[in-house]
């Protein structure tokens, strides 16, 4: 029988994967991510899974990317959900500040109440639970589920080893590896190779039937990719140039968001520099990352840590070291900032508000802006692996406008402080070699999947790419 089945597996972001076994002459069904489509997709009519013809006993989510939960609450209410537990906490979080946005349509408010709820049901949602080094396994009939935490922009990810039974195997059992997103130029990138190594191969006593693996760089293969640790140093030696700046960085990358900390830390060698965040939500989020996170490594401990909020109210601080109170914004102005904003107009004053300084004469340059996400957002046109111009449908016009307007007033944007939250090229290859599945080996979340056969992999693998 075909124990995998991926919907959507040829566009980036939204793809399902399903996996089945048969037990005791019944077939057992498990889903992985159920997100919603990227901004920018072919497929615009979202698909809908079968739930009453192929029903699925339990879904699992590698990560908190709205393109693998997005759908969450579509699943029938008796089914299940399995996710990490600071995966879970991430998402409460953002729910939490987006249901009390006091703009916010009535519909949309719901939805955000309602993902509150179900991320809050304890009978609905299972977490993975430590075991030793990992995670304990799970099992369901016709299935053992092992998770393992791998390197992804999202913290908190996981890729999942499934045996499924089948009683025609040699072993009685079909073993499907998947990795969901993943990379190994992050902080924990190195622990990929060896996890195949050790718990997926066991060190050669057990094998992998059929591989799902992750292609998003396939399309952009021309990207350089950086390590964090490469650019936290780049970061650092820009900051100690720039000393007031402004980032664009997703509150979820806990990863880069660790590497511009520590950019502003080592920038200004003796005391370190402030990181202003926009909200109490992304305050949250620190925190969150520095009690968990920060636990196993201080890389991951955010403690200067203030809110760009206190600006609108005029605030001013005293310590111990101060004779009078100090207003946060003479602080900024005096010491420099990392101040981490959206591209947003209401951000925008922000900006304003440091570029008048400068005006002024209180600060030596201009602010500068670091634009730290995905640069397709930003481009109007993307180019093609054959030099052709098309215009590019992931672009986001408000953003794109955001940027020009900055430009305009003589800012300027850093377009290179940033590193993707996927496998390289050669990553990809390198763990289809070490995997090297018996079976099968699916790409997806991806647009050039056919180009998974001229990777310098094996012949025999070649032929097994579906
Ligand atoms: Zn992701």
């Amino acid at each position: 029988m075909e124990h995998v089945k991926i919907y959507r597996g040829n566009q980036i972001g939204g793809c399902v994967t399903v996996i089945s076994a048969v037990s005791d002459g019944q077939i057992h069904r498990i889903m992985i991510d159920y997100g919603s489509s990227l901004p920018g997709n072919a497929a615009k009519e979202d698909f809908q899974y079968p739930w009453e013809k192929e029903p699925v006993d339990a879904v699992f989510f590698t990560h908190y990317h709205g393109d693998h939960v997005g759908r969450m609450l579509e699943i029938p209410e008796d089914i299940p959900l399995y996710m990490g537990e600071v995966a879970r906490k991430v998402m409460i979080n953002i729910h939490d500040a987006l249901a009390k946005r006091p703009d916010m349509e009535e519909a949309e408010r719901k939805k955000h109440e309602d993902a509150l709820r179900l991320l809050k049901n304890e009978n609905r949602i299972l977490t993975f639970k430590p075991e030793g080094n990992h995670y304990e396994d799970i099992n369901l009939p016709g299935f053992t589920i092992e998770p393992y935490s791998i390197d992804h922009s999202a913290y908190d990810a996981y890729m999942f080893m499934i045996e499924a039974d089948d009683g025609e195997r040699p072993y009685g059992r079909y073993r499907v590896l998947h990795t969901g997103d993943f990379r190994g130029h992050g902080r924990r990138g190195g622990i990929m190779l060896p996890i195949i190594d050790s718990c997926i191969h066991r060190f050669g006593s057990r094998s992998v039937d059929a591989l799902v693996i992750e292609g998003t760089m396939m399309s952009r293969s021309k990207e350089k990719v950086k390590t964090e640790t490469e650019l936290m140093i780049e970061a650092s030696r820009y900051l100690h140039k720039h000393k007031w700046a402004f980032l664009i960085c997703s509150s979820t990358n806990l990863d880069s968001l660790a590497s511009f900390y520590q950019a502003a830390q080592f920038s200004n060698r003796k005391y370190g520099r402030y990181m202003y965040v926009y909200s109490n939500y992304f305050m949250e989020q620190l925190d969150l990352y520095t009690n968990t996170a920060g636990n196993f490594t201080d890389i991951y401990k955010f403690k200067k840590i203030a809110n760009l909020h206190d600006l609108d109210y005029d605030k001013a601080y005293q310590n111990e070291k101060m004779t009078v109170p100090m207003k946060v914004r003479d602080m900024m102005e005096r010491f420099g900032f990392l101040a981490v904003i959206k591209p947003e107009d209401y951000h925008e004053k922000y900006i304003d508000m440091f570029m008048d300084a400068y005006q002024a004469g209180r600060i030596d340059e201009p602010p500068v802006l670091i634009w730290s996400m995905w640069n397709g957002y930003v481009n109007k046109y993307r180019t093609l692996e054959n030099g052709e111009k098309i215009p590019n449908k992931a672009g986001n016009d408000a953003w794109i406008d955001f940027l020009d307007r900055q430009r305009a007033k003589g800012i300027e944007i850093n377009m290179e402080l940033h590193t993707s939250g996927h496998a390289s090229v050669k990553m990809l290859t390198d763990v289809i070699n070490a995997v090297d599945p018996q079976d099968k080996i699916y790409p997806m979340h991806t647009e050039c999947a056919e180009d998974f056969k001229k990777l310098k992999i094996r012949a025999k693998l070649k032929d097994r790419i579906q």
